[in-house]
C-alpha cells in the first residue's frame, strides 16, 4: 500500500469508523489528495462525501465544499462534528456575529473543512476570505448545476470557473449524481476541469429491490406492504397531486402510522417542520409530490413508495435513488395501472409545450412504460437506459418470481374487434368499462342500452375477469395498439397498427396479470426481521469488503430499539438528526454483534475514535442491560 493510501485509510477507520473504502473512493482520494483534479460520477448513495472529505484532512489547509443545499450541508457539518472533525457552514442561516466568529476561526487555521453556499463564495468578501486561508482543496457538490439545460441549474455555479483562475495550485473536485455524457461535457467546459482525471463509477444500487405491480386498490396495497413489509422504518410515499398526498397520508394515519403529507401547498416553516420531523425522527413515513426531496440526505430510508405513475425513467431513478443510502437493503415499490397510462398520455397530450418538448416526453413516458411492462430484470433495464450493461441481478421482482407470460395474439383480437364491434354498431366509440363488460358478457344498462349483448363479441371475453382485461388493454396502449380520445370521454380507438394483430400478421405475448391477492412465495419479500436475511446478494459498492461468508448471528430486536432511543435522545441534545449521531447500519451491526468490550465495539463499522469516546461506554451499558435482561 502507497503511503498515502494507508494514510487516507487510517483517517477512513480512526474518523470515519469504516474499515474500507468502497470501489473508487481509494483511488479518487489519493489522486485528490496527491493535488491532482478530479471529476467523480457516482449514484446517490454511492459515498461522494468521502472523496474529498479524506482528502481535506490528509492535506494542509482547510477543504472548501461548495453546495447547493442548505439543509444537506447542515447535515454534512452536523456529521462531520460528530465524528470529531472541524468543520463548519456559511450560509444565509447564520448571523452576521455568527458568520465572523466562523470567518476568524477560517483564518486561524482552526477548521478541517468549511462548506460554502455558491453565492456567499462568489461576492468580493467571500473570495477575499478565500485569499487569506491555506486552502486544502475545493470540493464543488452537485456540480450538475452548472448545467443550463438541467433542471437544477443555478447561476451562481457558473462563476465557480474562477476557482480555477484565482487558486490554480488549490485541486479541484466536482462531485455529481447526474449521469448523462451531455452533462459532464458542460461540467468540464465550464468549471475548467480539462485536465481533470473523470471518475465514473457504475450507478447500479444492488442494495434496492424493485418491485412494480398492477394497482388495484393503490392504498390498501400499500398499506399492506408498510405494515408487513416496513413496520416502524422510515419511507417515502410519492403521489402526483397534492389531494392524493393528504388522503393517503391521512389513510395512513388512520391506520397507526406515522405519516406525514408534504406538498408545495405548504408554507415554509410547514414543510420545514415536516422535513425536520421525517429527517431527525426515527420510522417517520412522508407521503409528498415530487417537490420532496431534492437534498433530502438521509441514510436510512428502508422504501421508497410510488402510487403513481412517474414521467420518466430518470425521474423514477432519481426517486428512489432516495433509498437506502447506508447501503442497507431497501426496496423500491410502485403500484401503476391503466388509469395511469391513460392520464399520464393526457397530460403530455393536453400541455401547450411544443411539438418537440411532446415528442421528447412521451419517448420518455414510453420507457418508463417499457419499464413497468418488462418481463426482464428491471435493473438491467434501468442501467441499460443509462447506458451500463450489466447481468440479471437477482434482486427485482421479476429475477425473483419470473413473471408470467402468455401468447396474447388471441386475448389482443378479441379485445380489439370489440373496440371495433361497439363503434361500428352505433357510430360512436366507447370507453374501456363498456369494452370489458361487452367482453365478459354482462348485461350492464348500458350494454343492454346499446343493444350490445347482440354483438358477435358479446360475452368471447368471459375467461377472464376485469383486472385481467385490463391488464391486456392496458399493454395494448402501452405497445399503441390502442389509444384514448382525451377529448371525447377517454374513449377507446383502434390505431394503425392494430390490423397487423386482428389480421394474425402480428403476435403478441403478454405479460400475464397476478391473481387479485397474490399469494406471495417467501422470495418476492425480504424477510426483515432476521439478521442472516439481511445479506445481500452484492453489497453496496463494497468491493473493498466482501461479505463475511460466515452468516451473522441473528439481529436483537429489543436491543436494536433500546440503541434506537437511546440515540434519539443523543440527537434531540446535539440538536442534529438522528442518523448523523449513528446509522441504523450500525446500530443493526450492534444489536447482532452485541459487543462486550470497547475493542470488539471499535470493529462495528461508523464508529470511529470519536464516537467511540463519546459513546462507547453508554452503548455497552445498554447492550450489557439488554443482555441481562435475555439471561
Ligand atoms: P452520496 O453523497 O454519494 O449520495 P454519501 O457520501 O452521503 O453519498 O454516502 C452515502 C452513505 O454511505 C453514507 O451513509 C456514508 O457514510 C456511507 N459510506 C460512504 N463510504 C463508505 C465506506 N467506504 N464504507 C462504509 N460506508 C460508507
Ligand atoms: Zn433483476
Amino acid at each position: 500500500m502507497t503511503d498515502l493510501l494507508s494514510r487516507a485509510t487510517r483517517i477512513l477507520q480512526d474518523v470515519f469508523g469504516y474499515p474500507a473504502f468502497r470501489s473508487d473512493q481509494a483511488q479518487i482520494v489519493t489522486h485528490v489528495a496527491a493535488g491532482g483534479d478530479a471529476l467523480v460520477l457516482m449514484p446517490t448513495g454511492g459515498g461522494k462525501s468521502l472523496c474529498y472529505q479524506v482528502p481535506a484532512l490528509l492535506r494542509e489547509g482547510v477543504g472548501v465544499v461548495v453546495s447547493p443545499l442548505i439543509a444537506l450541508m447542515q447535515d454534512q457539518v452536523a456529521a462531520l462534528k460528530e465524528a470529531g472533525v472541524r468543520a463548519e457552514f456559511l450560509n444565509s442561516t447564520l448571523d452576521w456575529k455568527q458568520a465572523q466568529a466562523i470567518e476568524r476561526r477560517a483564518r486561524a487555521g482552526d477548521l478541517d473543512l468549511l462548506y460554502l453556499a455558491p453565492e456567499r463564495l462568489v461576492t468580493e468578501r467571500g473570495l477575499a476570505l478565500l485569499d487569506d486561508l491555506e486552502i486544502a482543496l475545493f470540493a464543488i457538490d452537485e456540480a450538475h448545476c452548472v448545467s443550463q439545460w438541467g433542471h437544477d441549474f443555478r447561476q451562481e455555479y457558473l462563476q465557480l470557473a474562477v476557482l480555477a483562475e484565482r487558486f490554480p495550485a488549490v485541486p479541484r473536485i466536482a462531485l455529481t449524481a447526474t449521469a448523462d455524457e451531455a452533462t459532464r461535457r458542460e461540467i468540464i467546459e465550464r468549471l475548467h476541469l480539462r485536465e481533470a482525471r473523470s471518475f465514473v463509477q457504475s450507478f447500479d444500487r444492488p442494495n434496492i429491490r424493485y418491485r412494480i405491480a398492477g394497482k388495484d386498490t393503490p392504498r390498501r396495497q400499500l398499506l399492506r406492504f408498510i405494515r408487513e413489509e416496513h413496520a416502524g422504518e422510515a419511507g417515502i410515499v410519492y403521489c402526483l397531486s397534492r389531494k392524493s398526498v393528504e388522503e393517503t397520508a391521512q389513510m395512513l394515519a388512520d391506520h397507526g402510522i406515522d405519516a406525514l403529507a408534504y406538498h408545495a401547498g405548504f408554507n415554509a416553516a410547514e414543510r420545514e417542520a415536516r422535513q425536520t420531523r421525517f429527517l431527525e425522527e426515527d420510522g417517520v413515513v412522508i407521503v409528498a409530490t415530487i417537490a420532496f426531496g431534492m437534498g433530502i440526505d438521509k441514510a436510512d430510508v428502508r422504501f421508497v413508495a410510488h402510487v403513481d405513475l412517474p414521467k420518466s425513467v430518470e425521474g423514477y431513478y432519481q426517486e428512489t435513488g432516495r433509498a437506502g443510502r447506508d447501503g442497507a437493503p431497501a426496496e423500491a415499490w410502485m403500484v401503476y395501472g391503466l388509469a395511469d397510462v391513460v392520464q399520464q398520455r393526457r397530460l403530455i397530450e393536453q400541455s401547450e409545450a411544443d411539438e418537440t418538448y411532446r415528442r421528447v416526453a412521451s419517448a420518455k413516458l414510453d420507457a418508463m412504460l417499457g419499464l413497468c411492462e418488462t418481463v426482464r430484470c428491471r435493473r438491467q433495464y434501468l442501467l441499460e437506459y443509462f447506458g451500463e450493461a450489466s447481468a440479471p441481478c437477482g434482486n427485482c421482482d421479476n429475477c425473483l418470481e419470473p413473471p408470467a407470460q402468455f401468447d396474447g395474439t388471441e386475448a389482443a383480437q378479441k379485445l380489439l374487434s370489440c373496440i371495433y364491434r361497439c363503434e361500428r354498431a352505433s357510430g360512436f366509440a366507447f370507453g374501456a368499462q363498456h369494452i370489458i363488460a361487452v367482453l365478459r358478457g354482462e348485461r350492464t344498462d348500458k350494454v343492454l342500452a346499446r343493444g350490445h349483448d347482440a354483438l358477435s363479441t358479446f360475452g368471447i371475453g368471459a375467461d377472464r375477469d376485469e383486472a385481467q382485461w385490463r391488464a391486456v388493454l392496458r399493454q395494448l396502449l402501452t405497445m399503441r395498439l390502442v389509444t384514448v380520445d382525451h377529448e371525447h370521454w377517454n374513449v377507446l380507438r383502434l390505431t394503425d397498427t392494430s390490423r397487423e394483430v386482428l389480421t394474425g400478421a402480428r403476435r403478441l405475448t403478454l405479460r400475464q396479470e397476478m391473481p387479485r391477492t397474490p399469494a406471495r412465495k417467501g422470495a418476492g419479500r425480504p424477510r426483515r426481521k432476521s439478521g442472516p436475511a439481511r445479506a445481500l446478494p452484492t453489497p453496496a459498492g463494497a468491493a473493498g469488503a466482501p461479505p463475511s461468508p460466515v452468516a451473522a448471528p441473528p439481529l436483537d430486536e429489543a436491543l436494536f430499539q433500546a440503541l434506537r432511543d437511546w440515540r434519539r435522545g443523543i440527537a434531540r441534545e446535539h440538536g442534529v438528526p438522528a442518523y448523523t449521531v449513528l446509522h441504523d447500519a450500525s446500530l443493526r451491526e450492534i444489536a447482532s454483534q452485541r459487543p462486550r468490550t470497547i475493542e470488539s465495539l471499535a470493529q462495528v463499522p461508523g464508529i470511529g475514535a470519536t464516537k467511540l469516546e463519546r459513546y462507547g461506554a453508554a452503548i455497552l451499558a445498554i447492550v450489557r442491560a439488554q443482555v441481562a435482561l435475555d439471561s
